[in-house]
């Protein structure tokens, strides 16, 4: 096995058990080593420190696998470490019972590169990086024995692939398609995923508990949910008693797929739900021209900022579209306000959204800091996890 000699006083980070260890980091590569092999990583002063995946293509030039210089990686660890994710969940009162968990959630659960959402009895798997990808199969059968779940379906198509010089993967590598359309049932909601056309899996679990806190906020509201993809939010607002619900995106086929929720629930007030087919920046200053207004607003836009190197022009964009919400809203209204750009810190975000008000002559309040739901940990040791942040403001 190759291995990888870090320069002097590089171990603190593997020391405090932050995975990544940057291209600065490493002063020399001894032997041979494919992207995604198996590295040893040793202390300038040649201590085995761990064992990590080796990606020369990326400025994360290794992700570690193991912290435990007698731990080697193999089937064995994947099962080990699949099966820990796997019981976290189970060990969690709130996701007992739940139709749609995400099982692994990279590296706050041991496991970088890997993401592994549950829906139903199918699970869809997402690697993001080469160690990760390297080891395809002796993961899948790791959820396989770890759920029993009848199918997983890959879905390794993101972007930051490249930075890896991965290409594309998506696909059966487990079972085959069902018969049916995939559903889940969150909070009394029925939901449509669509795991091989849809965002990411198909589906933002992360946004579970905000969203039956927003039906929770609802009762005899008029509601503005803002990049309202397949419907999540809209449809707890309807179930939570709203008066109208308008939600705006600007993709098609994720408003077909909102409409089709809302099918799905028969119990559901269809005649108080509007869709709009709208870039939300341009439809809020189109509301405001029209001096409507909305007594409860969601804007949870896709990530401005995928890195900090994106901060400022996010900051504007999150700017913007805040100060168009509090200009909407009527007063003593509740805004839910998120980012889930890794690039903008909890701090930045709240200085954004207070100077937004200010602009726009708003009194506002937090009336609570909300972050995603308890199968989307963040490890300790890797803050960079803590991408969603949001804010419940309420506005004089
Ligand atoms: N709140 C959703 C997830 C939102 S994901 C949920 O709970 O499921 C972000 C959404 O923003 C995507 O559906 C994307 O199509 C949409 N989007 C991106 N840019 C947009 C824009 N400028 N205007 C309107 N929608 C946009």
């Amino acid at each position: 096995m190759a291995q990888l000699v870090l320069f002097p006083d590089k171990e603190r980070s593997v020391h405090r058990r932050h995975p990544w260890l940057f291209a600065g980091a490493v002063g020399r590569l001894e032997g041979r080593a494919r992207p995604g092999d198996t590295v040893e990583v040793l202390s300038d002063k040649l201590k085995l420190l761990g064992r990590a995946a080796y990606s020369p293509n990326s400025q994360v030039r290794a992700r570690m696998w193991s912290f435990d210089p007698a731990e080697s990686i193999d089937d064995v660890f994947f099962k080990r470490r699949v099966a820990l994710s796997v019981a976290r969940r189970a060990a969690l009162p709130e996701l007992r019972g739940q139709d749609g968990v995400r099982l692994i959630h990279a590296e706050s659960d041991g496991l970088p590169g890997v993401i592994a959402d549950r829906y139903g009895d199918t699970v869809v798997l997402q690697l993001t990086s080469a160690g990760a990808d390297k080891w395809r199969k002796a993961i899948v059968n790791a959820i396989v024995q770890a759920t029993g779940c009848a199918r997983v379906y890959e879905r390794s198509d993101s972007d930051v692939r490249a930075l890896d010089g991965l290409e594309p993967v998506t696909g059966w590598v487990h079972g085959e398609a069902p018969a049916e359309p995939v559903t889940i049932e969150e909070h009394g909601v029925r939901l449509g995923v669509d795991f091989a056309g849809g965002h990411k899996t198909g589906f933002y679990l992360d946004q579970r508990d905000n969203r039956a806190l927003l039906g929770q906020l609802a009762a005899g509201k008029t509601v503005l949910n803002c990049f309202c993809y397949t419907g999540g939010f809209s449809l707890q607002a309807l179930a939570g008693g709203a008066s109208h619900v308008l939600s705006i995106d600007s993709s098609g086929p994720a408003l077909d797929q909102a409409r089709a929720n809302l099918a799905r629930n028969p119990h559901l007030p269809a005649e108080r739900a509007e869709w709009l087919e709208a870039d939300v920046f341009q439809a809020l200053r189109d509301f405001r021209k029209e001096g409507r207004t909305f007594d409860l607003i969601v804007l949870d836009p896709p990530k401005f900022a995928p890195s900090s190197a994106h901060a400022e022009r996010a900051a504007r964009a999150y700017k913007d579209i805040n100060l168009l919400g509090f200009k909407l809203l009527t007063p003593g209204g509740l805004m839910m306000t998120y980012s889930c750009s890794g690039g903008i810190g909890i701090e930045l975000f709240q200085k954004i959204v207070a100077g937004a008000a200010l602009d726009a002559g708003r009194d506002a309040r937090i009336v609570r800091r909300l972050a995603g739901a308890a199968d989307h940990p963040v490890g300790l040791a890797y803050p960079e996890g803590e991408y969603l942040k949001g804010l419940l403001v309420q506005a004089d």
